[in-house]
């Protein structure tokens, strides 16, 4: 059962880093988040769409360190919008052709790419040439070439380049990554992670190859592989997967559900899987000595956990806020991010060793 006391205990002592290893205190939000001397660093969102508009501004009303102060959008009605709602001055305020000119704005620290995958490299790339650190939404790129040409770009220009993987900011999958690596119930025997909805009907460019570059397994399944190699705190080395498809007419362009293995050093394999076709969310680990899970696991919140002694609890956070106040740190401290682009860029080799696995069914090593 969910504890619904303000703050156990028990929930302090995890939400402050004895149940969640090297963890600072800066990384959980709110109530731990430590205020730094300085300004709050601007962010604009580029691409006003579903996650911007539901997730990310809602979560910029509540972060410490850093603030909405700039949109990029292609829609002059969501400018006016947006403006509106949020307050933000028409000079920070941009569209896709002149968003170069956001190289002399110094309301804006930090550019957040939201935008349809096959055009997260451009807007990376651009925002850094204008001197702009980044976050770029999952999953980082078309492929690993975009994911290695943005990196060198970001590195080149100085600009710190992190991935939306709000996950890593959850105390849930905080305490997962703590029992997972240091085998505190024991070395893992097992680990099953699951995670899909059913879609509808509606096209998108979720559903066009060429934009996002995959179906199921490059939107839902990148949680997966995240989740399997921080419970591990392994790089996998092979993979094996098939897929299935039941709406052949509506998913003719990208996979819909894929099966997948990963293989990891040593020889213990996690078992993956994503799906346009099922509501799935789930990470499950048994160990030497019991197990944990999460069910459901990926969500932006509502999540619940167990171990074989006890039930996980946590306050309700928000991920994107933590998620954001903690790059806003790292920028403003110069501290690297714990989800760099060298995340997006590992999560990419192992997703397209499962698309050479897919094709042919066989077991394929990452390159
Ligand atoms: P969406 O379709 O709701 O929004 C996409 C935005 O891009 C829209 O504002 C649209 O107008 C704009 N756009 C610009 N050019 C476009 C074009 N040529 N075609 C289509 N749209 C165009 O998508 P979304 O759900 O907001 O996803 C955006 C990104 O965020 C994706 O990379 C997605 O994977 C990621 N995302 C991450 C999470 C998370 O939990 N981290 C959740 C949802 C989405």
């Amino acid at each position: 059962m969910k504890n619904t006391h303000p703050f156990s205990r028990r929930s302090f002592m995890r939400l402050a880093g004895i149940g969640a290893g090297a963890l600072t205190l800066s990384s959980v939000w709110p109530a731990w988040a430590k205020t730094k001397p300085g300004k709050k660093l601007g962010i604009a969102l580029v691409g006003l769409g579903g996650y911007s508009s539901g997730q990310l501004a809602p979560a910029l009303q509540q972060t410490q360190h850093c603030y909405l102060a700039g949109i990029v959008t292609g829609t002059p009605s969501k400018a006016t919008d947006w403006a509106k709602k949020y307050n933000i001055p028409q000079n920070n305020i941009y569209n896709y052709q002149n968003f170069d000119s956001i190289k002399d704005n110094p309301d804006i620290d930090i550019v957040y790419v939201v935008l349809p995958v096959s055009m997260h490299k451009e807007f990376t790339i651009r925002a850094a040439k204008a001197g702009k650190h980044v976050i770029c939404e999952k999953p980082m790129a078309l492929n690993v070439a975009d994911c290695l040409e943005m990196i060198n770009a970001c590195k080149k220009a100085n600009r710190m380049l992190s991935i939306g993987y709000r996950l890593h900011f959850d105390p849930y999958h905080q305490e997962v990554m703590r029992l997972g690596q240091q085998k505190v119930l024991g070395a893992l025997t097992s680990l099953e992670a699951a995670n899909g909805f059913r879609w509808g009907s509606t096209p998108t460019w979720r559903l066009k190859k060429a934009m996002s570059g995959g179906g199921s397994l490059m939107d839902m399944g990148i949680y997966t592989i995240q989740a399997a190699r921080y419970t591990t705190g392994e790089e996998p080395i092979a993979v094996t997967a098939q897929q299935e498809k039941t709406r052949p007419d509506l998913f003719n362009e990208v996979d819909e559900t894929v099966f997948f293995e990963l293989e990891f050093p040593g020889g213990f394999k996690a078992q993956c899987k994503s799906s346009y076709n099922n509501n799935w969310s789930s990470l499950k680990a048994t160990t030497q000595r019991g197990g944990f899970e999460l069910s459901p696991s990926f969500y932006y919140n509502g999540l619940q956990g167990k171990t074989t002694k006890g039930p996980l609890v946590y306050q309700p956070m928000n991920q994107q806020a933590a998620q954001m106040d903690n790059f806003a740190q790292c920028v403003a401290l110069r501290k690297p991010t714990r989800v760099p682009g060298e995340e997006g860029l590992k999560d990419m080799k192992v997703i397209e060793a499962i698309y050479r696995s897919m094709d042919n069914g066989g077991r394929r090593e990452l390159v």
